[in-house]
């Protein structure tokens, strides 16, 4: 019987288990969870509000949410918040959550990983300056991520979080339809978008009542997005 002997190099060794890193590393990264609700049975949901802090709109989202006696998450642009800290104070002191929507609001998906990293840090840096509060949540811009952000999200122990109805639309200019049309779409653990800057709000800021009273007679209550995900709550994932 022959006997076979085979000699594996040190180059080659080191070449076989880069490789082998390198795809144990896609499969992992590429299965790290997005998240567009919360799984629950109970009629909870969350309002959050991107793109702010901003002069114009905030204090009046503030004012409202404060009237109703609602919590919200306000996901904000650290690029706002250096212009704008007294309106993230107002709002973190107010009770609402702050999370993380990068720092220039670019397109993360076309950042490398150095300018992913520096979006997410700078900006939670910035918020814990103003509020002490740790940063659990990110959502891209305008939806744009990849597998590098979501690594990069994780590495920073944070999560990415979208949402499953959002109350600006061109199908209607009419702040009634925009909130009916969200309360009709809302299922318990839903997470809704809505915005505070960056274009004219003022049809938001007309339709955030009427949407929190037509939800309120639903028996819905709001939460923060960490209350919505909390320890002993799953999310569904993508
Ligand atoms: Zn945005």
């Amino acid at each position: 019987m022959t006997k076979y002997e085979i000699h594996y190099s040190g180059p080659f060794l080191l070449a076989a288990l880069a490789v082998s890193c390198f795809f144990l590393n896609l499969i992992y990264y590429s299965n790290i969870p997005v998240i567009y609700k919360g799984i629950t049975d109970e009629k909870i949901v969350a309002l959050t509000f991107d793109d702010g802090p901003d002069p114009t709109f905030s204090p009046e989202i503030v004012r409202i949410l404060n009237d109703y006696q609602i919590k919200a998450t306000f996901f904000v642009v650290g690029e706002q918040v250096e212009k704008y800290p007294e309106i993230l104070k107002m709002e973190y002191d107010a009770g609402h959550e702050i999370a993380n929507h990068s720092y220039t609001h670019r397109n993360m998906d076309s950042l490398d990983s150095d300018a992913v990293i520096e979006e997410i840090t700078r900006t939670n840096g910035i918020i814990h300056k103003y509020t002490g509060q740790h940063v659990n949540w990110f959502r891209p811009p305008r939806c744009k991520y990849d597998m590098k952000v979501k690594k990069e999200v994780k590495c920073q122990g944070m999560d990415t979080v979208l949402w499953t109805s959002v109350i600006e639309t061109k199908m209607t200019k009419d702040p009634e339809q925009m909130a009916l049309r969200v309360a009709e779409q809302i299922r318990p653990g839903g997470i809704i978008l809505l915005h505070d800057s960056r274009l004219d709000r003022t049809l938001t800021v007309k339709a955030l009542p009427i949407l929190i009273e037509n939800l309120q007679m639903q028996g819905y209550r709001f939460v923060t997005i960490s209350e919505l995900l909390n320890k002993d709550s799953k999310s569904v994932v993508h």
